[in-house]
């Protein structure tokens, strides 16, 4: 059999077999600094599915980057099949300055596919899609919640998608919720050239939580062995089956002022509960948050501090509260439990 055929990106050549990062050029800073995209490509010596996995797309959400960390360290990407290409920080200037979007106030997840001659993000946004999504069969995307907020690991993808849905089943992150595809996001530009993204949500902005990092780094093992791009031993299959979730709302404060919840991400909630209060700062006045349907909270608001308005739970449908009580304890146990990150010399 003739040796696998080298990986070219970015006028770097990875001969199969071997790893390297490879630094893509993005923008030059007003002191003259160059910045660039770092990504590292595992190039297997034997043929097989082309996948990225990214981080950083959103600068301030930091538990996707540690995600890749260990993700990289794991015994078994050293012996892949095919070509995983990841990127831990895709948006550098949002990462430097804590920020979500560029130093232009765009949003990244909003500039796809972007233009090499456009706005830094529009610019940003197209070097992603031609030098990573073009070239890869399936991407996973790592995201948490926006700062001040958090959300249970969950994955997205869009409706009607079965091969999405399949390996959405296969990552075992406690829900899978369908959302619509945005306008201008790497999900709905990949979609329009044909490749599948799998989009991980999971944490708060500018925070670690070991749950949301092992959920990220289980789930991705686990894609990855369902695609037979890595070796079985230390990535179990999940044993309970994700709660899939088609639809979803945000409950808002229906006041200002001190908020405190009686309920976190995670929890199912009843129709009807109250789930937290606002009151005033006299303590005068006092408003409910209550449960408009039967839900599981997957993202939440963590500041006690809200405008009437804001966005405290997100609340995603569900049809049997005992059933879904169950599989959020169960996966919350195989996380907690997982050998996989029992190790030092492993992770
Ligand atoms: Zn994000």
């Amino acid at each position: 059999m003739p040796p696998r055929k080298a990986f070219e990106i970015g006028g770097c050549i990875i001969p199969a077999g071997t790893r390297k990062t490879v630094h893509l050029p993005v923008s030059v800073l007003s002191n003259h600094t160059p910045v660039s995209m770092s990504v590292q490509v595992i190039h297997g010596k034997f043929d097989g599915p082309t996948v990225f996995v990214s981080a950083g797309v959103h600068g301030d959400e930091v538990i996707g980057v540690e995600i890749v960390r260990r993700l990289l360290h794991t015994p078994n990407v050293k012996k892949i099949r095919g070509t995983l290409i990841v990127i831990p920080i895709v948006n550098a200037f949002g990462f430097i300055n804590h920020s979500r979007y560029l130093p232009d106030r765009r949003d990244l997840n909003r500039s796809f596919p972007g233009s090499s001659g456009g706005s830094l993000a529009s610019r940003l946004a197209n070097i992603f899609l031609t030098e990573i999504v073009q070239r890869c069969d399936l991407g996973i995307d790592l995201h948490s919640a926006a700062i001040h907020r958090t959300n249970l690991p969950q994955i997205r993808i869009s409706p009607d998608n079965a091969k999405l849905t399949e390996l959405a089943e296969v990552f075992g992150a406690p829900v899978i919720l369908e959302s619509n595809l945005r306008e201008g996001s790497m999900r709905a530009e990949a979609k329009a050239i044909g490749k599948d993204v799998l989009l991980f949500e999971a944490g708060e902005g500018l925070r670690f939580d070991e749950i949301s990092v092992r959920a990220g780094v289980t789930g991705i093992l686990r894609v990855l062995r369902h695609l037979k791009m890595i070796p079985a031993k230390g990535v179990t299959k999940s044993k309970s089956q994700s709660q899939h979730c088609i639809s979803s709302s945000w409950l808002r404060a229906p006041a200002g002022g001190l908020l405190r919840t009686f309920r976190a991400d995670g929890d199912v909630v009843t129709e009807g509960e109250v789930m937290a209060s606002v009151s005033d700062p006299f303590g005068e006045a006092e408003e409910d948050i209550i449960a408009p349907f039967d839900g599981i909270i997957v993202g939440r608001a963590v500041m006690p501090v809200v405008n009437e308005g804001d966005a405290v739970f997100h609340l995603a449908r569900v049809k049997s509260v005992q059933k879904s009580e169950e599989t959020l304890e169960n996966i919350n146990a195989e996380l907690t439990d997982d050998p996989l990150f029992d190790e030092d010399e492993i992770i």
